[in-house]
This record gives structure tokens, sequence and C-alpha cells, in this order.
């Protein structure tokens, strides 16, 4: 069992900040990570999600300062190497991610690498639970959706698996006008994915999602994402494309290559993408539709928890409760921590 307990504060990398984090939410790849599926050196603390307020920043920090919001996307870049200096933070080669490669945001307090290239504002409009669900599932799926998707107004958009990025996936695309059809094999996750904006629903396990969702779309979805990760999704989600239909593959398959129907992708002259997450440079678009309210990322919050009850909660994971949504531990943001100033703050 996880224990709660008193270890040392983070040190403040010279190009990054340490953050009293005010929310963080847990995602099942800390779950993973905890089982260890993802092996972390140990002792450990877990936790990428996060939001809260600078407590410090390093003396090489530039655009940020102690009592910025803020928040970090899952991947955090070097923020030197010729990718995140194109702005591709996401596929950083020596990203570092809190709560795997490092201490994360199951605590009071966090340490940010590369702040100026990582960190995201967040306007006071959005509070720090909202803006902690942001950074794992949310932000996937919308740069899923809108980078790689290119959804417009009037598109047929399907969704297979209505987990926690599936269901984002559905409330970002009927947000943007998309006409969302979403399957599963759970009636809980179908009905959710109804209430958030689905127009459409499949039952996986009942009928072939592609001959259904060909029916509904009349020739195919324009873009199709595979939220779940499996080598039955990820192969359903292309054969359900009509031609010059768009694939984005975001659920992992971990358990190695799954076979796509290449034929059909040069028949149809389809697109295939991979999706990581989303670089900090990408996140205004996003955070501007949260702060006017087009996107309500807080409709896929589950439990609010203390960080006192986060260890029994994270190996409740164990055995998830289908369309339960997401549990997030909230902290009093204790910026008394930022006794110590450095640098130009
Ligand atoms: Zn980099
Ligand atoms: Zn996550």
């Amino acid at each position: 069992m996880p224990e709660l307990t008193q270890v040392a504060d983070p040190v403040c990398p010279p190009d990054g900040v340490v953050i009293a984090v005010g929310a963080s939410g847990m995602c099942r790849s800390d779950w993973h990570a905890w089982k260890g599926h993802d092996p972390v050196a140990l002792p450990h603390v877990g936790g990428h999600e996060l939001a809260g307020v600078v407590a410090q920043a390093g003396p090489e920090v530039t655009r940020w300062r102690a009592g910025d919001r803020v928040t970090v996307p899952f991947v955090c870049g070097c923020g030197r190497c010729e990718y995140c200096l194109a702005g591709d933070a996401q596929v950083c080669p020596w990203q570092t991610q809190p709560g795997f490669t490092g201490p994360g945001s199951f605590a009071e307090l966090v340490a940010v690498h590369a702040a100026d290239a990582n960190l995201v504002s967040v306007p006071d409009a959005v509070d720090f639970v909202a803006a902690a669900c942001l950074g794992c599932r949310f932000a996937t799926a919308f740069r899923a959706v809108t980078a790689h998707g290119r959804v417009r107004r009037g598109d047929w958009l399907a969704v297979h698996g209505c987990g926690g990025v599936g269901l984002s996936a559905v409330m970002i695309g009927a947000a943007l006008g998309a006409r969302v059809v979403a399957t599963d094999v759970a009636a809980p996750a179908l009905n959710r994915a109804r209430e958030l904006g689905a127009e459409f629903t499949v039952d996986a396990g009942a009928a072939d999602p592609v001959a259904a969702i060909g029916e509904i779309t009349g020739g195919g979805a324009h873009v199709s994402v595979d939220a779940l990760g499996s080598p039955a999704t990820a192969a359903c989600s292309v054969r359900c494309l009509r031609r010059r239909g768009r694939h984005v593959q975001v659920g992992l398959l971990l358990d190695g290559p799954a076979p796509l129907p290449m034929d059909l992708v040069v028949a149809g002259e389809l697109e295939i993408y991979g999706s990581h997450g989303m670089a900090a440079r990408d996140y205004p678009p996003m955070m501007a539709m949260v702060a006017d309210g087009t996107l309500r990322p807080e409709l896929l919050t589950g439990r609010v928890i203390s960080l006192e009850e986060a260890g029994r909660a994270l190996a409740a994971m164990d055995s998830p409760a289908q369309g339960a949504g997401m549990t997030v531990i909230r902290l009093p943001v204790s910026l008394e921590v930022s006794r110590e100033p450095v640098g130009h703050l």
C-alpha cells in the first residue's frame, strides 16, 4: 500500500521550477508504475497530471516566477533539442515525466525541468482540479482530434473505446461541431459518451462496429480515433473510415505491434497518425476553450480526494469502476514553501 510520508523538498533545477501542487489527477499509468508494469526507481512519488502555483524558479528561468498558476504536459521536453526547438516537445528523445522519470505530483511540491519550454499558464477562470485533468488524457485527445484528425464542423468522428481519453475525444469532437459515433463494450461507458456529446453509440460487443459506423455515417467516418489501444480496435478504426479519412492511434498498444489493413490505406488514401500527448506550445487554444466553457474537462472528474486518501485510491484501481470518472487529489497550496528565494526571484 502506498504510504503518505515526509520526504525532503525537491531541489529546484537551474532551468526549472518547484510547483506547489493544487491538484493532481490519478491516472491508470500511475497505477501501472506502482504495479511495476512500468518500472520506476524506489522509493518513488507518483503523479503526472498536475496543476498548481510556482513556488520557486531557477536562475535560468525567464518566463515564470513564484506565484504563477501553471500546469504541465505529462511529457516534459528537454527544451534544447531539435524537436523541442521546433515546438514538438511531446516527442523529445530526452523527455522527462514527473511521476515516472522522477518524483511526481502526489505531493505538496514537485520539480519540473526546462520550465520555459514546458509550463503552461492556467487562467484564474480555470480551477486546479479542471486544469489537472488536462495534462494527460484530455490534452492527448485534443491533439488527436485537432492536430492529427483536423476535425471540421459536420465531419463524422468515430471514437473507439470510451475510457478517459475516449470520452475526452467525444467531448472535444462534439464541441468542435463534429458528429460523434462512440463505440465501447460497456453500457455505462456508452451512456457517458452520449451525455458528453456522442450523437450515436455502438455496442461493439453486440454489433460489428465497422458496419454500424458505415451505415450511420453513410460511407464511413472522416476521422477515427482508437482510444483503447488493442489490435482489434486499431484495425476497426482504420476500417471504419471513408475514403481520404484519418486514423489517429492514441491507445498505447502495450502488447506490441498491431497489424493494420494497409491495402485499405492505399486504396482509400487513408492517413495514419500516432499521437503522444501535447506540447506546452499547443495548449493555449485548448486552455481558451476551457476558460470560456466550450470544453468542460471537470465533467470527466469522478471523486475529489485528499492526499491522505491517495494511496488507497491508487490501490483501488486494481478493480476500476466502469464510467466512474477520474479521481483527482486536491491539495491546499502552501506557498510558504518558497521560503528560500533563488535566482532572480
Ligand atoms: Zn528536447
Ligand atoms: Zn495520465
